[in-house]
């Protein structure tokens, strides 16, 4: 049975066209028209009907960065797109055949690391997305958990730092402020700006803190540069720190870390699991999870649509 997956962020639509065994047979990328509601729908349906073709497609999952209503049915709120209370499956299901379905990208992700990557084989997964935000993803004992009214799983916007730094959602210190590539970035900046010994080579990449990419400190990073690697550090405690309180209330047998970030492995992991052991509370009494990395990173969202589609309303 063929399902369609669509993966709606901030600067790309991503589309897949799988089987059964969630082998990708089609897939198609376009930029997104971010702030164009009609104009990024009609993209969506063109991508549906470009990756069916003459197949006989059952069900269409369309994933999209943003707060979902508890039916599926409605974007409420996109921090990054122009959806505000946008009616989003009734606008694509009118135009395509095969039964829509519509989830949060980060719990579309999730979900396609639990089935196909990373947290395969476990019952209980966290994941948490480490891109320009911070994402998350819960699975319970099998099943996605999307909170009482749709939008549960937000790891990004815990409360990380009381009165911290703002954050985009409204509030102050959320754990996204910290834990970001964007925050790595920004650590980057104030340590170009204090100008110590450390900030040398990540200085001598841009100039001025305010040229500085998140590329460049990726570059330095895989350089073995002391600034840079003292705050992708500082970016794993943080995260490590999070971990421990979502062990507390979660107690997942696996955290996957994805995101853009994620692709330095061991070098984000290690500093992720020294602090998530020092901040571990009855640690040594119970068993520490296993943290690994995202398997799925570019596809996953499209993915995790299609595949939550196919299982339709039983997902929910
Ligand atoms: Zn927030």
């Amino acid at each position: 049975m063929l399902s369609i997956g669509i993966d709606i962020g901030g600067t790309k639509i991503a589309g897949c066209l799988i089987d059964g065994d969630a082998k990708v047979l089609r897939e198609e990328r376009v930029p997104t028209p971010a702030q164009d509601t009609e104009a990024l729908v009609d993209a969506v349906v063109a991508m549906i009907n470009s990756l069916k073709v003459d197949d006989e497609v059952s069900s269409v999952g369309v994933a999209a960065a943003g707060f979902i209503d508890a039916e599926g049915s409605m974007v409420r709120y996109s921090p990054n797109l122009s959806f505000r209370n946008e009616p989003l499956k009734a606008k694509i299901q009118e135009r395509v055949s095969g039964e829509v379905f519509i989830e949060n990208d980060a719990n579309a992700a999730g979900w396609a690391e639990y089935r196909f990557g990373a947290g395969r084989g476990s019952k209980n997964m966290v994941m948490v997305t480490v891109g320009t935000g911070v994402g998350g993803a819960i699975v319970t004992n099998g099943k996605l958990m999307r909170g009482g009214f749709g939008i549960g799983g937000e790891i990004g916007h815990m409360n990380f730092i009381p009165n911290g730094k703002d954050c985009g959602c409204g509030q102050k210190g959320c754990l996204e402020q910290y834990g970001s590539g964007t925050a790595l970035l920004n650590m980057g900046k104030d340590l170009v700006r204090s100008g110590k010994p450390e900030a040398k080579r990540l200085t001598d990449l841009c100039g001025s803190a305010d040229e500085l990419t998140g590329a460049m400190v990726y570059q330095a990073i895989l350089d073995g540069d002391e600034g840079a690697l003292s705050i992708l550090n500082q970016l794993g405690k943080n995260l490590g720190t999070a971990i421990a309180s979502i062990s507390a209330l979660l107690d997942p047998e696996i955290v996957v870390i994805g995101g853009g970030v994620s692709v330095l492995g061991e070098t984000l992991l290690a500093p992720i699991r020294d602090a998530y052991l020092e901040h571990l509370p009855a640690r040594g009494f119970r068993p520490e999870i296993k943290l690994v990395t995202a398997e799925l990173v570019n596809e996953a969202g499209a993915i995790g649509a299609a595949d939550l589609a196919r299982h339709g309303s039983q997902s929910r």
